[in-house]
């Protein structure tokens, strides 16, 4: 749990504040953002989950789901609502979010909420196997492999790679590959993420002769290829 990011997406003050208090006490770095604009900012960079409210000024929350699963950054979500009308909506999947919760809330009903949003997505996560082609990705033995040949990969290329292959024709920022890879609390600047892609085509596309996977975005950052 420790460096999970929670963005906290809510315009009335005492329920944000109230879920900001809960979220810190459970562990969780929490971003409490007012207004729709905010929150896609946040969602788009840093978000392990998103607590949206709908009614939000700027971008309702409606909007806010919409644009950022367009652009394929939808993370996992739980809504808050407060009217019967909204609530068939989100529950007829016309929202891909995981999960909803009704206002009045109890926080502890939200927390359970946001620890089993979590732990769903943890274990989808740890007990993935990518498959790219050739080049393949055991997330249970944390090993690429390529035609069946484990690369010895250092810690930092392998969550690079992870999260590039995760995301394939998703557009990442070298901030948030630094975060992904190197944590909060990594000083390093963006030119550690540039070195170890480098290093990341050294030992994969270059030794094996595969088709470039990762390509660079000037000025931005990188983008894993649709297979
Ligand atoms: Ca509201």
């Amino acid at each position: 749990m420790a460096g999970t990011q929670i963005v906290v997406a809510e315009d009335d003050v005492a329920i944000r504040e109230l879920l900001r208090d809960h979220l810190q006490r459970e562990g969780y770095a929490v971003v409490a953002v007012e207004d729709g604009h905010a929150a896609l900012r946040a969602a788009r960079e840093l978000a392990d989950l998103l607590l949206l409210d709908l009614g939000l000024p700027g971008i309702d929350g409606f909007d806010v789901v919409r644009m950022l699963q367009r652009e394929g950054r939808l993370p996992p979500t739980v809504i808050l609502t407060a009217r019967a009308a909204e609530i068939d909506r989100v529950v007829g999947f016309e929202l891909g979010a995981d999960d909803y919760i009704c206002k009045p809330f109890s926080p502890r009903e939200l927390l359970a909420r946001v620890g089993a949003v979590l732990r769903r997505r943890d274990g989808t996560q740890a007990l993935r196997t990518l498959s790219l082609g050739r080049l393949e990705i055991d997330e249970r033995a944390r090993e690429a492999r390529v035609d069946g040949h484990s690369v010895a990969l250092k810690p930092q290329e392998y969550a690079l790679l992870v999260e590039l292959a995760s995301n394939p024709g998703v557009a990442l920022s070298r901030e948030r590959l630094l975060v992904r890879a190197w944590g909060f609390d990594f000083d390093g600047g963006e030119r550690t993420v540039d070195a170890h892609v480098r290093r990341l085509r050294a030992k994969l596309e270059e030794r094996f002769n595969l088709p470039p996977f990762i390509e660079t975005l000037h000025g931005f950052g990188y983008r894993f290829r649709r297979a």
